[in-house]
């Protein structure tokens, strides 16, 4: 049983144009109408034939549809659902797939104050951006977490839920808050310190940097592929979430700072239990089917 007939993909970047594919693909009798703000994307999407129907305005892609998912950076989720408010069915649900809850929660339902909102974040992506860049099988074996607002109508929680099921994602429901706090450490934090890794090589004065780069297989190259992660995207993700990255970032400060004196004070057993620890978390990511168990994530080394 389809749990919508007529989906709506407002911004059709990476994540977007994914749901455009993996709704052709999995539920082809539903169809699909695509709008993005900038111009020469919905030229492309055009022209690739992303969707069933690209429109030049935002009000236009909504007026029939069931389900409308915002896949635009989460600072310009507000405006983008401001755009479309006066055309939208009044039975419509609007959900999203911004990488933190409570500030789109916010401004979803303060821009569309009558409206259905079941927000939800697949936690699935690549580094890359924009139309091109997504594919249909992005989402397979994935966690989706939907995050329902307070009083939210259960059956209307159950068709996101069953949207994203037949994408070929796993779902899981989670308060608004506490799905900030687990992303805060499971990706934000990780993108930070990448971001970081990436930036201080780059700054090195006594290390060339045709140096980091030649041999960055020692390590640096994994951090390399997080930092080339879209600007937009993660400055707005920061500045939405601060509260629990900045928690997340002191804990993880004070462990670095346990890591170091143990380190100065030649505390070798420390340092092995600590890796040891850490290594069945790898253990544990593989046995979720999370990543790839090959080693060097299946890398050819011919
Ligand atoms: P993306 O590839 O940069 O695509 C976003 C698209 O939305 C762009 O074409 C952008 O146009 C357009 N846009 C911006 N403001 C708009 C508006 N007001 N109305 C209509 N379109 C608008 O980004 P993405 O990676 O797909 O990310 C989209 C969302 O998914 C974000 O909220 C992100 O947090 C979430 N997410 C991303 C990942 C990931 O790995 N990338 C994973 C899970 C969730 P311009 O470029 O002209 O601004």
């Amino acid at each position: 049983m389809l749990p919508f007939a007529r989906v709506t993909v407002i911004g059709l970047g990476l994540i977007g144009s994914s749901i455009a594919r993996a709704v052709k693909a999995h539920m082809p009798t539903v169809r699909v109408t695509g709008y993005d703000a900038d111009a020469q994307v919905r030229e492309i999407a055009t022209r690739i034939q992303l969707c069933d129907d690209i429109t030049d305005t935002p009000g236009a892609s909504v007026i029939d549809a069931d389900l409308v998912i915002l896949c635009v950076p989460v600072g310009a989720m507000g405006a983008a659902a401001a755009s479309f408010a006066d055309d939208l069915p009044a039975d419509a649900i609007v959900s999203d797939v911004g990488s933190c809850k409570e500030s789109v929660v916010t401004a979803l339902t303060a821009a569309l104050p009558n409206a259905i909102v079941i927000p939800a974040h697949p936690v699935a992506g690549t580094e890359n951006s924009g139309p091109e860049a997504g594919f249909a099988s992005l989402f397979h074996n994935r966690w989706c977490i939907v995050t329902p607002p307070e009083g939210a109508q259960p059956f209307a929680v159950e068709r996101v839920l069953e949207f994203w099921r037949q994408l070929g994602a796993q779902v899981e429901t989670m308060a608004p808050d506490h799905h900030d706090r687990v992303l805060a450490v499971t990706s934000h934090l990780p993108h930070l310190i990448a971001y970081t890794i990436v930036g201080t090589a780059s700054d090195l004065e006594e290390v060339t940097r045709s140096e980091v780069i030649k041999y960055s297989a020692g390590g640096f190259r994994d951090f390399t592929r997080i930092a080339a992660s879209d600007p937009t995207m993660w400055r707005d993700v920061f500045l939405a979430n601060k509260d629990a990255v900045l928690d997340m970032l002191q804990r993880f400060s004070e462990d670095l700072s346990a890591l170091q004196r143990a380190i100065r004070w030649g505390k070798g057993d420390e340092l092995f239990d600590r890796f040891t620890e850490t290594r069945a978390i790898r253990r544990s990511v593989i046995e979720e089917g999370q990543d790839d168990s090959r080693p060097d994530f299946g890398r050819s080394h011919d």
